[in-house]
């Protein structure tokens, strides 16, 4: 009998900017294509050209497929498949969108949420292999959350778990879009990170990223503080410091909580390194509970291709 990481299966990562599509064995992306989302405005012209695309990738498929798995940047009930709401995805209501797609393409089909269905990428192939209690995280433009425990991923009630973004940092603090204040991600989501360090350049700081852009701060990006890190400038690395003590401070209670022992951390933001890392790092271990100080705090693996692998592998979890 074939093991099951053998299996082929076709992968399909719905993210606010673009949509990819690939042929996916274990964790080799054989084929993919992508298009930008604008492009198919409305749920069903969006939902008609993954059902395309899906049939295109269908055609000289070299052996039996599993079927398709689908992640997506909402809350999805599971294994339902249906999507309650979608923040980057306008007039996502609850769209059964296992079934239509399954009504379509006549193929298994499974849908997750996109942090639930990366996390499951890393646990089985990455960075969190061999881990039975495992939490992911990911930075970027939002930030999400995926929980592994006891050997299973835990969607919770309304399959709205794992939203470690949404955990408050403070008692007061900006309003977030999820209905709550002084959330993680309104300190630590890529926008805040920018805004926080204009306001600083704009008071005078001194700052290679001054140079980096030529003056013009609409040029800042998290790589130019990157580079700027590397040339050891003060303000970046201060910068990269003020997100891992934030983010770190909500992985105290995660850790707590839940006791993994592995966080598994990803997504765009993760690229600035060993800079935001080791203030993570140092927050979790000085304030964890003594007997839990043993968890690792560890990069992600499997970079953007995390989204195919992941929802691919979706096929081999139990229904
Ligand atoms: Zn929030």
């Amino acid at each position: 009998m074939r093991r099951h990481s053998e299996g082929l299966a076709i992968g399909v990562d719905i993210g606010g900017t673009c949509v990819k599509l690939g042929l996916v064995r274990g964790r080799r992306v054989l084929r993919q294509f992508s298009f930008e989302t604008k492009k198919v405005p409305g749920k069903e012209k969006l939902i008609g050209a993954v059902s395309a695309g899906v049939r295109e990738l269908l055609r000289g498929v070299p052996g039996p497929l599993r079927g398709v798995g689908v992640g997506i940047p909402g809350l999805v009930l599971y294994p339902e498949g249906v999507v309650r709401s979608c923040v980057n995805l306008p007039g996502w209501r609850n769209v059964p969108l296992r079934g239509i797609l399954s009504k379509e393409l006549r193929l298994p089909i499974r849908v997750d949420n996109d942090v639930n269905v990366m996390a499951l990428a890393e646990w089985r192939l990455g960075a969190g292999r061999g881990a039975e209690n495992l939490v992911c995280l990911t930075l970027g433009t939002g930030v999400g959350g995926a929980i592994i425990a006891e050997g299973r991923l835990v969607r919770g009630w309304l399959g709205s778990a794992g939203e470690i973004g949404h955990m408050p940092i403070a008692e007061r603090g900006p309003r977030c879009s999820c209905g709550g204040t002084a959330c993680l991600e309104r300190t630590v989501g890529n926008r805040e990170i920018l805004r926080w360090v204009k306001g600083r350049l704009r008071a005078g700081v001194k700052s290679r990223m001054i140079g980096l852009i030529g003056g013009d701060l609409r040029q800042l990006t998290p790589e130019v503080i990157d580079r700027a890190c590397e040339q050891s400038d003060p303000l970046a690395r201060a910068a990269w410091s003020r997100v891992g003590s934030s983010v770190g401070l909500a992985l105290v209670s995660v850790v707590n909580l839940l006791a993994p022992e592995r966080i598994v951390v990803g997504g765009g933001i993760a690229k600035a390194g060993r800079w935001l890392f080791e203030p993570m790092r140092k927050t979790v271990k000085d304030r964890v509970m003594k007997g839990l100080k043993g968890v690792k705090v560890v990069p992600a693996l499997l970079g953007t291709s995390a989204g195919l692998v992941g929802a691919a592998l979706l096929l081999q979890e139990e229904d």
